[in-house]
């Protein structure tokens, strides 16, 4: 078995999306999860969002989430068709009109934007993306099903840094992905959201942000996954993470073992191509 995690610019447009669907179909016979981060920007939308309302800026709040709805509802249309879009549509209307309702609580009825409010909202993202990821696989041939995390990462309520109850959250895994063997190669393929979990009485958390490399890695732990890949959608391989320097280069070249040092020293990115992967579990 093995992970794939993509990050939230690998899942940023419909070509994107297919794209992943194909590099998950090309590892088919090795058993992949998928585990997914919001698409693109998603997450910090939903933060803006949260704030204005907070800040009582409702028609900002408003305007915000009429185009993040708006990048669901195109992003929907251009990946699936007939029956599917229908019922994607649907689940949108629904989580946007709770994400409405949350911030009209906010902005106008003097709601304190708490810590688990705040993980509700943000949660939205993945849970969009996963319903969204496994729609778009189906649709492109891959047959996949949707998990939803909050059944199966388990954490305490230190919202918005909630950490995983690991040995329930492991059972809870092993029994929703049941070892190769014991699953008919060529079954769906389970793609489930990143980041969030719940608490055991049911409430929604997050693992901080950037937490869906963490679900990959509680995923991969509990199934003991032979590898765990994190995809990335970058130009190449730089001399530097061009978020710490600015004026770095993409390399043209890198040997094999020049892309091993770099692992070992932590690089975010070592392979070059539209997209890359890291990660190896040791
Ligand atoms: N979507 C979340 C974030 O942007 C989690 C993640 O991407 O890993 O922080
Ligand atoms: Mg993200």
């Amino acid at each position: 078995m093995i992970v794939m995690k993509f990050g939230g610019s690998s899942l940023a447009s419909a070509i994107a999306i297919r794209r992943a669907a194909f590099l998950v179909r090309s590892e088919g016979p090795r058993n992949p999860v998928v585990v997914v981060s919001a698409c693109g920007t998603t997450t910090d939308q939903l933060d803006a969002i949260l704030e204005d309302a907070s800040q009582g800026r409702a028609y900002l709040a408003w305007t915000k989430q009429r185009d993040l709805a708006s990048q669901y509802y195109s992003l929907a249309s251009e990946l699936l068709a007939g029956v599917e879009v229908v019922q994607i549509e649907q689940y949108l209307r629904d989580v946007f009109r709770d994400l409405h309702l949350l911030t009209i609580d906010l902005a106008e009825n003097g709601r304190e934007l708490t810590p688990e409010i705040r993980d509700r909202g943000l949660s939205i993202g993945e849970q969009l993306s996963s319903r969204i990821v496994a729609a778009a696989f189906n649709r492109a041939g891959v047959p996949a099903v949707h998990l939803d995390a909050r059944e199966l990462i388990v954490t305490d309520d230190h919202f918005n840094e909630a950490a995983p109850v690991l040995w329930e959250t492991y059972a809870k895994i092993r029994a929703a992905l049941p070892e190769p063997t014991a699953r008919s190669v060529g079954g769906p393929i389970p793609v489930l959201a990143g980041y969030i979990g719940a608490t055991p009485d049911g409430r929604t958390t997050t693992l901080g942000r950037g937490g869906s490399d963490f679900t990959a890695s509680l995923v991969g732990a509990a199934v003991h996954a032979e590898e765990i890949q994190i995809w990335t959608d970058v130009d190449g391989v730089m001399t530097c993470d061009p978020r710490v320097r600015r004026n770095v280069h993409r390399l043209t070249t890198l040997s094999y073992e020049e892309a091993a040092e770099l692992a070992r020293c932590g690089a975010k990115v070592v392979l070059e191509s539209a997209m890359s992967y890291v990660c190896p579990l040791a």
